[in-house]
């Protein structure tokens, strides 16, 4: 130590007191570490930003276009005055927890927008383009086509301290070709597939949650229900601990293109209900609490009334606007941003390695760079810089 020339010493303790909550062994000069060690990805299937950023759709709430069963219900549940009422009854763990504690991005209404860049506006484009970090134009289908691009996932998968420590529950059955399950190696429970733990026996209520599954009347064949999907990601979290989690959802999706408002808004309803408890879960555990980060957006948007909300693609206008949530210990609280640069879905691959410490991009160069507002690094980079 007292050969260590004194201007390092000072950069060691301006680095320190930039406020980084945790240092592990960083080196004098070395950028701090983040708190994070484990990343949770989750997906809700084609949920439009205006739902998010502004509740129910007023002109939806009916039976001509919303295909609404019980309008004064649906009212009741999440028609309110204002904006700010109106989004909070819809989504309440967005608007209470995260809108404080964490980011959103995506409020076209506040000069936030977020988009895809693949042009098709789908969901296997989208997937693609969200796990890998690039849009491919190659991809422009949903048929059952093993991907040959290698995913964010399988990558981290493949490194050091992730082996094994990677799990995808999907609703849609479209997951093991998207991450190419054949060449990944990566765990993947997707459609109506039965929760199954490597390396252990199931236990009695996990036996009941497979039966009640494989029993149940099935509205898609292709998808699962979320009500299923949701407590084997859970199962899986549980028993699995792995470090990098992706819980991919599907109701929004397939209750939109059945022309259903009332269950797609009760649907992002329980979206939302699942994010609290993952997220109450996850401070619950020492493994996970106050070390993991979630990420939470959408493969793609959809028209607008009164009848473009149902569909999506290349010809249904302002169906490539997304929107993406962030909640951790490294993310500032900057709540619900405004007048920020176009944040793109490619950008979520290098998003969710940077804050586990991987550089995804230099790995991969044609991927999207990480969102640097949202790790933080660019306010700590303001800091450094607006040292005397
Ligand atoms: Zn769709």
């Amino acid at each position: 130590m007292m050969t260590v020339p004194r201007f390092a010493l000072a950069l060691a303790l301006a680095v320190f007191q930039i406020g980084v909550t945790v240092s592990r062994g960083a080196e004098p000069g070395a950028r701090p570490p983040l708190a994070t060690r484990n990343v949770v990805l989750v997906t809700t299937d084609g949920l439009r930003w205006q739902e998010v950023f502004r509740g129910a759709e007023e002109s939806l709430i009916n039976k001509k276009d919303g295909g609404v069963a019980n309008v004064d219900a649906l009212r009741r549940d999440y028609w309110r005055d204002g904006v700010e009422a109106r989004r909070e009854a819809l989504m309440p763990f967005l608007w209470k927890t995260v809108a404080r504690e964490g980011q959103l991005y995506g409020n076209a209404d506040k000069g936030s927008p977020a988009r895809v860049t693949n042009g098709k506006n789908f969901s296997y484009p989208g997937y693609n383009e969200l796990l890998t970090g690039a849009a491919d134009a190659r991809i422009n289908s949903n048929d059952k086509v093993p991907n040959s691009n290698v995913s964010v996932l399988e990558w981290l998968n493949h490194k050091p301290g992730y082996q094994g420590k990677v799990e995808t529950v999907g609703s849609w059955d479209l997951f093991p070709y998207i991450l190419n399950v054949k060449r990944s190696g990566l765990s993947v429970n997707a459609g109506w597939e039965a929760l199954a733990l490597a390396g252990k026996s199931l236990n009695e209520s996990q036996v009941l949650l497979n039966q009640v599954m494989m029993q149940s009347p099935r509205l898609w064949e292709g998808c699962r229900h979320d009500a299923f999907t949701f407590p084997v990601a859970m199962e899986t979290l549980k028993h699995q601990t792995p470090r990098v989690l992706y819980l991919s959802l599907g109701d929004t999706d397939e209750f939109s293109h059945g022309g259903r408002y009332d269950h797609y808004l009760r649907a992002a309803h329980d979206v939302d209900a699942n994010l609290k408890q993952l997220w109450d879960t996850l401070q619950s555990r020492p493994e996970y609490r106050d070390t993991t980060t979630m990420i939470v957006t959408t493969d793609h948007g959809r028209g607008d009334p009164p009848r473009g909300w149902r569909d999506h693609g290349e010809n249904t206008k302002g169906s490539d606007a997304i929107w993406v949530a962030v909640l951790g210990p490294d993310t500032p609280a900057l709540g619900e941003r405004k007048d920020t640069a176009v944040v793109t879905q490619s950008q979520v691959a290098a998003t969710l390695a940077a804050f586990l410490g991987e550089d995804y991009c230099a790995a991969v160069p044609a991927a999207a760079p990480p969102i640097a507002e949202a790790i933080g690094r660019a306010s700590q980079a303001a800091a450094v810089s607006a040292q005397p």
